[in-house]
Order: structure tokens, then C-alpha cells, then sequence
């Protein structure tokens, strides 16, 4: 049987992120994904935008690991030759009485330590974005766009240079603990084959980064604590001349609901822009595209900041499904990471509800998961 140190389940951008940081420390590293390529899951489903940081309670580890990853990720880009826009972006009150939410907003970003946050009048946000019409707007000068694809690659890259294996087509289907370590049983080659086969690799520590099924992989160890809920993000695209309605990133005020940020706008690195994502329950984890929302859906809700926007300047586009951890009976709020140490097989971690800012912040949990492993390695 293979000896590993430490085994990663998920090839997503925070597995990948995760991989490159303990791979500085460790040797024997290990990374596993079911899909034949990385990154195949949320993870290249999002609007790619590397957050600030406003949104989040104070303290908690999302508001944290934002801020952190928000400069970590430029950093990284910059080194490794991943696209980027450093752009900032405006969240927009669409009428006089939503002013006082951007003052609350922007206060919360400054308690998270979000540096440079100004309320705009009306005529800055028309010298910004000239289409967009609104009363007032927080500019947020940190925020920017990322390639998410060549994100992950990146991170997979440097894993890779420093020695970790990351192998595809392995999908994890048992976890076994023994002793001091945790028996990890594979599925190795196309899902489908009825000749796939199987692998056994011993870890001393295992962390869970499985995404939409960190709740499923934690089962496998006796741990039922979480269930994650597939919530749908579906976006429009438009490309040609009309793109230039949008020049970078425009929000309207985030739902109260905690569900999502509301329905944006994001010039995307190839010159198009996009709209979304809207959020809606799903059954299914791979229910990407039943029951896709009608176009009109979303010119209605993008005319309230972009009126000159029409039904015809629209495509639909991708969709991606974020991790929640609440179920849609419970009406909101924003319910923080879970990145722990598993309370009965203390040398698993696991890393439940890793919806937005996940993307952003993956390089700062790769820091925090390489100090979880550090105890677990002692
Ligand atoms: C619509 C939408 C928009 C978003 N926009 C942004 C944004 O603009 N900025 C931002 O910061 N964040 C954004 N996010 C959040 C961000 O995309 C996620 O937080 C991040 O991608 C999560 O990464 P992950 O590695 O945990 O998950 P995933 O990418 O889902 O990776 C998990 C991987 O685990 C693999 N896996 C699962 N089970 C097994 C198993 N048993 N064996 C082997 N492999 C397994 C899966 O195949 C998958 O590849 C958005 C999310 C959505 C849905």
C-alpha cells in the first residue's frame, strides 16, 4: 500500500492552493480528483473575482481569509503569470433610500481592515461606468478579476515543482481510520468503467477539500455534522459591441437574504461581460442546467442599474453551484467556513461550505490548513 504524509481529496482551487502550501513543508503529498481534469467543479463556475472583503462579519473567518487572499492572490498572479485586472468595482444604490446601506457596508469593510473604501456621487460612478444609473456607490479599490482556470492550474503547477503527485481520475469512496493514520480507498480511471480499479493509499493526515461533497467525504468517517445544499448560480453573457455597456465590475446592494450578491456586472478578461449569478435551490449536485432561467429573468433585474440593456444583447451562459451550508427553509444570513479538525479522527480536516469568497481566499486557507496539518503532523 502507498504511504502518504498528506492526501487532499479535491482538485478544486482550494485543494490546489492547498497542495502548494504543504508541499513547501512535506513531503509525500498527495492530491486526488474524481474528474479527469482539475478544477472542473465550482471552480471554474464563478464570476472570478478576487473579493475585498466588505461583506463579512467581523471576525469570522470568511472576513479574514478574504482580506488576506484578496492580496495573497494578486501577489500570486503576479508571479506566476496568471491574467488579472486590478479594476475595483462599484457597489451601486439604485435609489436614495438605499444610501444608508453603503455607509453600513463600508463601515463593515473598514472593521475587516479593507483599506481605501469611498462613497461616490452620481457623477463619479457616470465617469466610471457612464451605462450605469445609481444615486451613490461604494467604490471598493481592491477588488478585481482573476482567471479562475489559470488560477488553479498555477497552484497545481507549484504543487507540482515542489514534489506533491496530483493525480486525476481517482475518486475517493472510502475512509478507513487505523491507528495513527487513515486508509484511503480509490477509484481509479473513468467512473463508468466496470473495470476501474482500486487503490488503497495510507495518510497521516487526510484533508477533505471535495466541494459540493465535503459532507458526503466527512460521512465516509462517521461524521454527519453538515449537509450541503446545492444553491444554482446561472449567468447571461454579452459579447460584441454592446459589451462596452460595463467598463469592470458593478453591484447592485447584496440580498439580505445572505444568499448570494446580488445579480453583477463583470467585464470578464476576454472582453465580454457577464450577468449573474442569480441563486436558486437545486436538487442535484451535477444539476447544472435543468430548468435554466428564462433571458427576460435577467434584463429585468439588470435594468434597474443598466437600462439601456435589452433582451437581445443577451446569451445565456455558464452556471455554478455553490456549496450552502443552509437549507432553503431557513431564510439567510451568511453562515461562515467550516475548517476543522475532525473532533473523532483528529488527523482528517475538513473544509465544508467553501462557497464565495473561495475562490479569493484560497491562498489563505492554504496558510490556515498548513498550520491544522502542522498539529496534525507533530
Ligand atoms: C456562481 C458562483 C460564483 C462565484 N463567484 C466567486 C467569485 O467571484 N469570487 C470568489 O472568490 N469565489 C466565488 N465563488 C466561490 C468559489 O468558486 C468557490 O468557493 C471555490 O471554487 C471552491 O473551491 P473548492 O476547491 O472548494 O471546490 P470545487 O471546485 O468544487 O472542488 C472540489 C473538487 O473535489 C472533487 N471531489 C469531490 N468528491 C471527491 C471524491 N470523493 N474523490 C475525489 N475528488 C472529489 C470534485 O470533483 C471537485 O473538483 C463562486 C461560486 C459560485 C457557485
Amino acid at each position: 500500500m502507498d504511504q502518504a504524509n498528506i492526501l487532499i481529496i479535491g482538485g478544486g482551487v482550494i485543494g490546489c492552493a492547498i497542495a502548494g502550501a504543504v508541499s513547501a513543508s512535506w513531503q509525500d503529498v498527495f492530491l486526488v480528483e474524481q474528474f479527469p481534469k482539475l478544477g472542473m467543479a465550482t471552480s471554474t463556475r464563478n464570476s472570478g473575482v478576487n473579493h475585498s472583503g466588505i461583506y463579512y462579519p467581523k471576525d469570522s473567518l470568511k472576513a479574514r481569509l478574504c482580506v488576506e487572499g484578496n492580496r495573497l492572490t494578486y501577489e500570486f498572479c503576479e508571479k506566476h503569470n496568471v491574467p488579472f485586472r486590478h479594476c475595483g468595482k462599484l457597489v451601486v444604490a439604485a435609489a436614495a433610500h438605499e444610501e444608508p446601506e453603503l455607509t453600513a457596508l463600508k463601515k463593515r469593510g473598514e472593521d475587516n481592515g479593507v483599506k481605501g473604501l469611498e462613497i461616490v456621487e452620481a457623477a463619479e460612478i457616470r465617469k466610471r461606468e457612464p451605462h450605469i444609473r445609481g444615486v451613490a456607490a461604494l467604490h471598493v479599490p481592491s477588488t478585481g478579476i482573476v482567471s479562475a482556470e489559470e488560477l488553479v492550474h498555477a497552484y497545481a503547477r507549484v504543487a507540482t515543482h515542489q514534489g506533491a503527485n496530483l493525480v486525476t481520475r481517482a475518486k475517493v469512496v472510502s475512509l478507513e481510520p487505523s491507528g495513527s493514520t487513515i486508509r484511503v480507498g480509490l477509484r481509479i480511471g473513468d467512473q463508468e468503467e466496470e473495470d476501474a480499479q482500486q487503490e488503497k493509499i495510507e495518510a497521516r493526515c487526510v484533508i477533505n477539500a471535495a466541494g459540493l461533497y465535503a459532507d458526503e467525504v466527512a460521512a465516509m468517517l462517521g461524521n454527519h455534522s453538515w449537509k450541503i445544499y446545492p444553491v444554482r448560480g446561472e449567468y447571461c453573457e454579452v459579447r460584441g459591441p454592446r459589451s462596452s455597456l460595463i467598463n469592470n465590475l458593478v453591484y447592485p446592494l447584496p440580498h439580505s437574504d445572505g444568499l448570494s450578491l446580488g445579480v453583477h456586472f463583470t467585464k470578464t478578461l476576454w472582453g465580454t461581460f457577464l450577468l449573474g449569478p442569480t441563486a436558486t435551490y437545486v436538487e442535484g449536485k451535477d444539476n447544472y442546467e435543468k430548468n435554466r432561467l428564462p433571458i427576460r429573468a435577467f434584463t429585468e433585474s439588470a435594468k434597474m442599474l443598466l437600462p439601456e440593456v435589452e433582451e437581445s444583447d443577451l446569451q445565456l451562459g455558464y452556471t455554478g453551484l455553490r456549496p450552502k451550508l443552509v437549507p432553503p427553509s431557513h431564510k439567510g444570513g451568511i453562515v461562515d467556513f467550516v475548517i476543522t479538525r475532525d473532533p473523532h479522527v483528529p488527523q482528517a480536516i475538513h473544509l465544508v461550505g467553501m462557497e464565495s469568497p473561495g475562490l479569493t481566499a484560497a491562498p489563505a486557507i492554504g496558510n490556515y490548513v498548513a498550520d491544522l496539518v502542522k498539529e496534525v503532523l507533530a
